[in-house]
């Protein structure tokens, strides 16, 4: 699709104006990354009365909005998506062209803007691309952090953190919004005062930030339609606006200067991981008090009132991180609109839903009751009297039952539980794939569902195909859209119109040449950055994503040992040479992830210098894997490793993304990857390994000895020795101690292969051999790729935002002219 309206010479100007402007150079003088700046400003310029004319459709029509609140929006770059959704790509490129520049190369100017850590992150800003596209109104909620995800560079195999200072060169499509400023309060005590008969709750004694929000455009495609992502920035209060008992107060001056510094400075690095930071807390509350602050604000200006506000907004929680939204709705009813408990409750149960990621326990968010009351003792008091009441209900339903109490109490052994309070509170408690959710209705949270089933439903997750086909693969979707018209960009279930393609051998022809050329982009990347030489006509085997125990990217390692072993028994053994790419970064703290990553490269090392094995095994680990290298990577892929423990991943969306690349999953049956066999059918996939019911039987009866497998498989014992004999580590054989041992030891009371690598590790290496015999019939693997991209359209965010507004929104569709 074409801008109708687009206005080249103007936008040429537009470009040669900014940067003499802003940087007092004409534009041959102008280095890559002001002309950047200035292609960035003048995008913004073209949709800026769109973005507008947005807002005035909004109250004109008094819509219902969803506010998407997020402790991560990991959007990666804007610029190129930017210029894609406002159907200018073509034509930008052009104007670029005649000035002597290459639009790729000014969109590698941009840092990604990597608010988040993986999927969760992700998945919020696949959401909000879908909300603007299909007209829906919506704001993303979010932080400003000033540093993001950090950026990982590796230093003689091992992980090294380097601060992510991705503001530097300012961020040209951010307006920072002070007349919505708003205050944010933390610690101090509670006075109860009795006003006219009433009890009124007020915080003294506190330290407060200034929360200051910065607006970020969220551009639909090709429908004029700019949504808002919100990110707050904390400042510190003005001396003037402090309380009379506290001005001149020096002291507490410069600790709110402070406050308001750390409180937004960095993004946690912890994925699928809580670490307790009273930090962390701050964060929370800052960004939610400040979101709800103004979505009471602006629903009073516009309606003169409070009542009805639960027609007009939803508070859609990522996750449990935003779950202070519900006592902080209920402290602001309560105390400044001084409603009752139980029309304060109405509002907030019917306005609160709840989206759970995760099942594993040291992801779950548990306050300590003394951080909690202390940071914020006003919310603390709200969050006693829920659980107060909900546990006289618990009790009402099941009377004389102590063991529901326990399991089901909000406040209980002297933590609050955040997503037991997400849930008594919200009116919708969401999985983000079919498995997932049933695994939290009958394992879980069974004991909620049996209290509650209404309230839970399932909304698998999706990705956006404007970003991770029109825009990471061009090649792709020139392709697609050669075949079938472009209605896929919008509507990707149409893209089954493909199936065809599939059985026709020009058609599997042309797929595989595409598929060559991004490997061949992708291996100029890998010479560019690792100095290695990659085979294009090698299978690219990529396993991306955060690195965790539970992801399995150990056993993929241990494989390639395996592999390697063999290799070196049987040097002339008939194998297809493959390429094993890995790209994942580790929480900082995460001493057996990173340990996990300095193994990968080691492994790399010796397997990439080893002449003997003519060229049939290369291992990568790509360097600070993130967004912008995200599209690159799943544009090249022929196999997507999605080998997590079963029941451990919630649904996964690299596995959709590579999907709708063509690549083949290999992977386990756990989260997304059932539906995704589902529709592209387990022939046209290499699944192995244990069922979810498998590992939670075992789990449930402690049965697995993983001490039987290594006694029994020879050559999974010698892979293992490996890790402690030197062959990896030869200035330290003891480097990779701690891996062997959490696979087999028995020191620690703690048992061994948790993630049960060694159960699965023949069924998975079953499953590389028959890729290996697959992919040696080009025409059989064309036509499983193709139809893997045929039957991708279930798994666009267009669809999962749909069921999100017809099951839990309502929201109602507005157009925008302009
Ligand atoms: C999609 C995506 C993820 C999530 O990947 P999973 O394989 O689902 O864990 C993480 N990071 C980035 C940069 C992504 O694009």
């Amino acid at each position: 699709m074409s801008r109708p309206d687009f206005d080249k010479a103007a936008f040429r100007n537009s470009v040669i104006y900014n940067v003499k402007n802003m940087f007092r150079r004409t534009i041959d003088e102008a280095t890559p990354q002001q002309v950047f700046q200035a292609v960035a400003y003048a995008v913004k310029d073209v949709i800026i009365d769109e973005w507008i004319a947005t807002h005035k459709e909004y109250e004109k029509r008094d819509v219902k909005a969803v506010y998407y609140l997020s402790m991560e929006f990991l959007m990666g770059r804007a610029l190129g998506n930017n210029i894609i959704n406002i159907c200018a790509r073509k034509e930008i490129a052009e104007v670029l062209e005649e000035l002597g520049f290459d639009l790729n190369a000014i969109e590698d100017q941009e840092p990604d803007a990597a608010l988040g850590n993986g999927g969760l992150g992700r998945l919020a800003a696949c959401f909000l691309d879908s909300l603007a596209t299909l007209g829906y109104p919506a704001y993303g909620c979010g932080i400003r952090y000033r540093y993001g995800m950090f950026k990982q560079k590796i230093e003689n195999g091992y992980q090294v953190e380097v601060p992510d200072n991705w503001l530097e060169n300012g961020n040209p499509f951010e307006i920072r919004r002070p007349e919505y400023a708003v205050e944010v309060k933390f610690g101090g005590y509670v006075r109860i005062e009795n006003r006219d008969g009433m009890d009124r709750f007020v915080q003294e004694g506190y330290q407060s930030v200034r929360a200051v929000p910065y607006d970020l455009p969220v551009i639909g495609y090709g429908n004029n339609m700019v949504n808002t992502l919100r990110i707050w920035d904390a400042e510190p209060i003005n001396t003037f606006n402090l309380d009379s008992f506290d001005r001149g107060d020096y002291q507490k001056a410069v600790e709110q200067e402070n406050l308001a510094k750390t409180i937004v400075e960095v993004l946690y690095p912890n994925d699928n991981h809580y670490a307790g930071k009273e930090l962390r807390l701050k964060q929370q509350y800052f960004f939610i008090s400040a979101s709800v602050q103004r979505a009471l604000i602006k629903y009073k200006e516009l309606h003169g009132t409070i009542r009805g506000f639960q027609d007009k907004v939803i508070f859609q929680l990522n996750d449990t991180h935003p779950t202070v939204a519900i006592p902080e709705l209920m402290r602001i009813l309560l105390d400044e609109e001084g409603m009752t408990w139980d029309e304060a409750w109405d509002i907030t149960a019917r306005t609160c839903a709840y989206t759970n990621h995760t099942i594993m326990s040291e992801a779950l968010e548990k306050w300590p009751i003394d951080l909690f009351s202390r940071l914020l003792p006003r919310i603390y008091q709200i969050v006693e009297e829920i659980n107060r009441r909900f546990v006289n209900e618990i009790q009402a339903r099941y009377p004389g039952d102590q063991e529901k109490i326990r399991k089901m109490a909000v406040v209980y052994d002297g933590q609050v539980r955040m997503a037991y309070m997400a849930i008594v509170a919200g009116f919708s408690v969401n999985g983000v794939a079919r498995l997932h959710t049933e695994i939290l209705k009958h394992q879980e949270l069974k004991d909620f569902y049996e209290m509650m089933p209404e309230k839970f439903n399932n909304k698998t997750n999706g990705i956006t195909q404007r970003r991770f086909l029109l825009h990471g693969n061009p090649l792709e979707a020139d392709w697609v859209t050669s075949k079938i018209g472009d209605q896929w960009i919008t509507d990707l279930p149409h893209i089954a119109e493909l199936l065809p393609c599939a059985e026709d051998k020009a058609c599997q022809r042309e797929f595989m040449e595409l598929k060559y050329k991004n490997k061949v982009r992708l291996a100029a990347y890998i010479k560019e950055h690792n100095g290695i030489d990659v085979d294009p006509r090698s299978i690219f085997d990529v396993q991306v994503k955060r690195l965790h125990e539970y992801k399995r990217q150990l056993m993929n390692i241990l494989h390639v040992m395996y592999l390697y072993n063999q290799l070196k028994d049987h040097p002339d053994m008939d194998m297809v040479p493959r390429t094993f790419i890995f790209g994942a970064k580790a929480a900082a703290g995460y001493k057996r992830a990173k340990l996990t990553i300095k193994l990968i490269n080691s492994v790399a090392d010796v397997i990439n210098n080893d002449k003997s094995i003519g060229g049939k095994l290369k291992v990568v680990f790509i360097e600070d894997y993130r967004v912008s290298n995200a599209e690159i990577i799943f544009a090249a892929a022929d196999v997507s490793e999605q080998i997590s423990t079963a029941s451990k991943e919630a649904s996964g969306t690299g596995n959709m993304k590579f999907m709708l690349n063509g690549a083949l999953t290999l992977g386990t049956m756990d989260g997304a990857n059932v539906e995704i066999v589902e529709e592209v059918g387990a022939e046209n996939a290499f699944i192995f390994g244990m069922s979810s019911d498998e590992v939670i039987a075992h789990e449930k009866n402690r049965d697995y000895q993983p001490m039987d497998i290594f006694n029994n498989d020879q050559e999974i014992r010698r892979v293992l020795m490996q890790l402690v004999n030197g062959f990896y580590a030869p200035d330290d054989p003891e480097r990779f101690r701690d891996i062997y041992d959490s696979l087999l030891n028995t020191k620690s009371s703690d048992r061994a292969d948790t993630y049960f690598i060694l159960k699965d590790f023949r069924s998975y290496a079953e499953a590389h051999k028959k890729i290996d015999q697959a992919y040696r019939d080009s025409s059989w693997w064309a036509k499983a790729a193709i139809l893997n991209i045929a039957h991708s359209g279930k798994f666009t965010s267009d669809r999962t935002i749909e069921e999100y507004v017809r099951d839990i929104w309502h929201l109602k569709k507005i157009t925008v002219e302009v």
